[in-house]
């Protein structure tokens, strides 16, 4: 018989294409989403499909599903800064009311729950590159305290179910990952850039630039938890690509990728943003067998496409 997986977060960037993954792989998907950061076209093309369902709901509400559950994976959650820091109520609450629901719910049904957690756990770490054993560098009362900390707080939530009551758990630290889906005005670097290329705008880099980050293409992401969620690995396993840039850099690849003749722009780096982040993923390599395989001119090329083809109306909408 088929397994039966719940996707939290369904209609956003990372939970839509792992609801196409899991279908394509033969599961039963019942996708669940508030719609707060998420759109539903990215899920449009799935409600065709007799194994998919979905539920739009938040999870910071008690969760209920009918029948047999195998799997969850807890993808629900804001997850650029800009979202972050205009809902941080809710984005504490998906991360700490959102998972005692979901964990509460994987114990009841006996059911496996992947959780998504992040590179921010690590938060402007003073280990380079961040290993699974570095406890973090977490200021947890800035602004972007309401995410990392929400996040550290599912991580300890999920190993105490794990260790108290026996549940089945599986902690993935994601690194920035991009590709098609990503929504244009969600303020990450990626939409940001390409969006003001395409709009004929400068090129507005925080700070001198000279933060780096290592970008990992959605198709290694889902791999990588696809792998996870089917291994026997409970403690926390970082996914993403080892791939390092400055953001000054990555402004001007970007540049050269959409022929754009505009400048690049410089703003006040925001406060408390990592001045390094680069996964080590000896740990994925070696339990999961994982590693990505897109490299970033690949996987950008295949991102430009995308937002290429959105409508004029689409490019220029603000949501600000
Ligand atoms: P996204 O904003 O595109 O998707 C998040 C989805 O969760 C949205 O569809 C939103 O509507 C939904 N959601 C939020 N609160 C909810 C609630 N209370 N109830 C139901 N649904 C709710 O973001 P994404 O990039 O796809 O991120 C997905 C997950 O992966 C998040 O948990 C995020 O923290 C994690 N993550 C992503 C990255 C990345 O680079 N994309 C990096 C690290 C971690
Ligand atoms: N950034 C930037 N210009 C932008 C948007 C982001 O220079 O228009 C920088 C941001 O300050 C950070 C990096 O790009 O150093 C990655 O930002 P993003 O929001 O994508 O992710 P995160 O900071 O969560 O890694």
């Amino acid at each position: 018989m088929a397994k039966r997986i719940l996707i939290t977060g369904a209609a956003g960037f990372l939970g839509s294409h792992l609801c196409d993954r899991f279908i394509k792989e033969g599961f039963e998907v019942i996708g669940m989403d508030n719609l707060i950061t998420g759109d539903m076209k990215n899920i449009d093309h799935l409600l065709k499909e007799e194994t998919f369902e979905f539920y739009h709901y938040d999870v910071t509400r008690f969760v209920h599903v009918a029948g047999d559950l195998d799997y969850i994976l807890h993808f629900a959650s804001p997850a650029s800064p800009i979202d972050y820091l205009k809902i941080p109520i809710q984005t504490l609450k998906v991360g700490s009311l959102g998972i005692l629901h979901l964990l509460g719910l994987a114990k009841e049904k006996k059911a496996r729950i992947l959780i998504a957690s992040t590179s921010e756990v690590y938060g402007d770490p003073l280990v380079h590159p961040q290993n699974e054993d570095y406890y973090g560098n977490v200021n947890s009362i800035g602004p972007r305290g309401v995410y990392d900390e929400a996040k550290r707080f599912q991580e300890s939530m999920t190993m105490a179910y794990h260790r108290f009551h026996g549940v089945e758990t599986r902690i993935a630290r994601i690194f920035n990952t991009y590709g098609p889906r990503m929504r244009l005005n969600d303020g990450r670097v990626i939409p940001a850039f390409i969006g003001q290329a395409l709009r004929g705008e400068d090129l507005t880099v925080f700070g001198e630039g000279s933060q780096t980050r290592s970008f990992c293409y959605v198709d290694d992401q889902v791999e990588g938890i696809y792998r996870l969620l089917l291994s026997d690995y409970s403690d926390p396993v970082n996914i993403g690509n080892p791939d390092e840039i400055t953001i000054k850099q990555f402004a001007e690849e970007i540049i050269k990728l959409t022929n754009s003749t505009q400048k690049i722009v410089y703003e006040p780096l925001p406060e408390d943003d990592p001045l390094k982040r680069q996964p080590d993923i000896t740990r994925a390599k070696n339990i999961l067998g994982w590693e990505p395989k897109v490299s970033r001119s690949e996987g950008m090329e295949l991102t430009y496409n995308y937002f290429k083809g959105l409508t004029k109306e689409e490019l220029f909408k603000s949501e600000h």
